[in-house]
Parts: C-alpha cells; structure tokens; sequence
C-alpha cells in the first residue's frame, strides 16, 4: 500500500504526523558524555549542510503537509553562525504554531534578545547538574555559571514560556541532582523535566543499568515532597506531575522504561537534510539531493508522505539484537 496523497501527513499505523526537529548544525560546544566524545566528531564539511534558504524551503513543505510545531536543535544550534537570521526566516511561515529551540545554554546570554526578536516562541535549556563540578565532569566544559545567565537572559523575556529546563537522568549520578532540581522545579517557574539516559552516546557506553528511570528519580523526590500526576496531553513525551502542596510541577521522559512509540507525532531532519522518521531509524530518506536537483514541492512532499508511511512502529531499545543506530544524538538533532 502506498501513501494516500490528498490529507495531512499520516504514517501506516494511523499517526498523525505534526512535530518536526530540525538540526542545523553537528557541530557542539560542549562534549557531553552520554552524546559526544571528548575529542568531537568527524564534522559535515559546510557544503553538505543545508543552507538557511534550504531550511526554509524545507520546512515550508512540512508545514504544507500539516507539520505544526517546528523544533530547532544540532549539536548546538546557537554555535551555527547568524542563528537568529534562521529563526526570523522560520518564524515568518503562516501555519507554524510553536517555533522552539533546544540549547546547551551556552551562547544563550548573547543570543537571548535576537532569539526573541526573530519570533521565537519557546526555549529549552538542557542542565544536567546544578553543581558546578558536577557539570564540568558530565559536559566536559566549565560552564555552568554561564549557562545559568543564559537561562536567566532568556526568562528575562516574559512572552517566552514555558522555559523547560531538561536533564538526562543517569545511575551513579543523577540521584544526588534530584533535590537541587526539584527545589529548582519548586521557586521557578521553570518546568524541570528529567529524561531517560537513551544508546545515543557515540562512546557506545549505554547499558540498560546506566539508565536511572523516571520513576526511581520520582521516589527519590516523592520522600520529600509528594507529587500528583496530571492528565497526559496527546502525544505528549513528558508525564507531568504537580507537587501536592502546589508549588511548581516536575516532568518525566521515559522513552526506555515506558516507550510512547504509539503516540508518536515526530519526524527529524539531520543537519545534512537526512529525514529520519525515529530516533532510533537505521534508514534514512535524503531530501537535500532532490532539493538540490530542482525538485518541486510537489515532488518533495511526495518523497516526505512515502518516507512517513513507512514510520517505524516502535523502538527496540532493550529488546534482544537491539542495535543502535550509526549516528549519536548530536549527528541526529535531539
Ligand atoms: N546541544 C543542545 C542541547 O544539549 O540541548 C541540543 C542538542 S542535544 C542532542 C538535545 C537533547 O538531547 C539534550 O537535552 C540532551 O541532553 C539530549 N541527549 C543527548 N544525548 C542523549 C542520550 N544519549 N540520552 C538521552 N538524551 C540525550
Ligand atoms: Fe552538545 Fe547537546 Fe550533545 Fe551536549 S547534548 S554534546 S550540548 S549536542
């Protein structure tokens, strides 16, 4: 059966399809152990990478096709050069109804103000420690000082929000970060969310025993304050509770020990124009070659509705032959 052509994007097992993460650049600022190696990666010579107008083009077919929220991400999408200029193209799309960005934070004091001013609508901050040793020794860089500035300089614009602050939850380290968060979750208005350690690394290090689930990391904050779970919006990743005495609210994001591959609503473009339908796909449809090729939109959409109809059903993380796919998560665009 082949993909039906007139209504929005749909994949085989009947999901709709409206969230896209588009990554601009592998390249990162920090070296992350659970993403990136200390040395970095081989990067994507500038020729392979999609320009801005190639970006452009592409997402507005996606949006032709139903895409509604659009996610920037890399590697670390503030180190691409004239990032701002990106957003404002993007933001200017009629049919786009959140246009965010996920960020190591790094370069978000300097970028906040033109962040907002190119129509941003939302930021996500990832933080995997609120002790600045601890931060050294998880993203290999001393910065923690001058992310929390750049967590401030972005709150600072109220039209902003909400400003999700997330951090990848990993045994033997993450346990003694669960209070600090939760205090931060508690006197922010920051949504705090904890995800799930995922075989994305590039060192190959993951083990099922690394992973410190969503719900251990829940007991360890429920000894101290109870929580309340809300109802789950559609296709929403993160389980959101409420802290009972009502002050703030802290997520969960449990793609190995509760995989929500059956609402899944996500597609990712790779940087060099790669659309991979799971983060986990071992194939992947190139869209830059027909883009370069002249292809129309017409043609182009084609390629997407075929690419979605084949969506994988679910991730295999954990199961026997498990393999992970050949690119880490910076290659990827998480
Ligand atoms: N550099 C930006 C950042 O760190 O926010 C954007 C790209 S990063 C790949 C996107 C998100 O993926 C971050 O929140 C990061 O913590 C998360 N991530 C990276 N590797 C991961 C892994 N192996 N398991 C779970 N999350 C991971
Ligand atoms: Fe860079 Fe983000 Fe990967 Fe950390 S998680 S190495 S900040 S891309």
């Amino acid at each position: 059966m082949v993909a039906p052509s007139t209504e929005s994007l749909r994949d085989a097992h009947g999901r709709a399809i409206s969230d896209l993460r588009v990554s601009v650049t592998d390249r990162c600022n920090f070296r992350c152990q659970y993403c990136m190696p200390a040395e970095g990666l081989p990067w994507l010579e500038r020729a392979e990478i999609l320009s801005f107008e190639e970006i452009e083009r592409l997402v507005s077919v996606f949006v032709g096709l139903g895409i509604e929220d659009v996610r920037l991400t890399g590697g670390e999408p503030l180190v691409r050069r004239d990032f701002p200029a990106l957003v404002a193209r993007l933001a200017a799309i009629e049919g786009i109804a959140d246009l965010s960005v996920t960020t190591n934070g790094y370069l978000l004091e300097r970028d906040a103000e033109a962040l907002v001013a190119a129509g941003i609508d939302r930021v996500n901050v990832s933080i995997d420690s609120l002790a600045r040793d601890r931060f050294f020794e998880i993203t290999r860089r001393d910065a923690l000082p001058q992310v929390l500035r750049g967590l401030e300089a972005i709150a600072a614009h109220e039209s902003v929000r909400p400003i999700k602050v997330n951090a990848v939850a990993m045994r033997d380290f993450t346990e003694r970060e669960v209070s600090a968060f939760a205090e931060l979750a508690r006197t922010s208005d920051y949504q705090v969310r904890f995800i799930e350690f995922m075989p994305l690394d590039a060192d190959r290090a993951w083990s099922q025993g690394a992973v410190l689930t969503g719900a251990e990391v829940r007991a360890l904050i429920e000894r101290e304050h109870p929580l309340r779970e809300r109802e789950r919006e559609p296709s929403a990743t993160a389980r959101v509770f409420d802290f009972a005495d009502g002050r703030g609210q802290i997520g969960f994001i449990n793609p190995v020990s509760e995989p929500f591959c059956a609402d899944c609503n996500r597609l990712r473009l790779t940087a060099e124009g790669k659309l991979r339908t799971c983060l986990f796909s071992v194939h992947e449809t190139d869209l830059r070659e027909p883009l370069r090729d002249g292809a129309g939109d017409d043609e182009i959409a084609a390629v997407i509705r075929d690419a979605v109809w084949r969506k994988e059903l679910k991730h295999h993380v954990g199961e026997p032959g498990f393999r992970p796919p050949p690119r880490s998560m910076s290659a990827i665009g998480g």
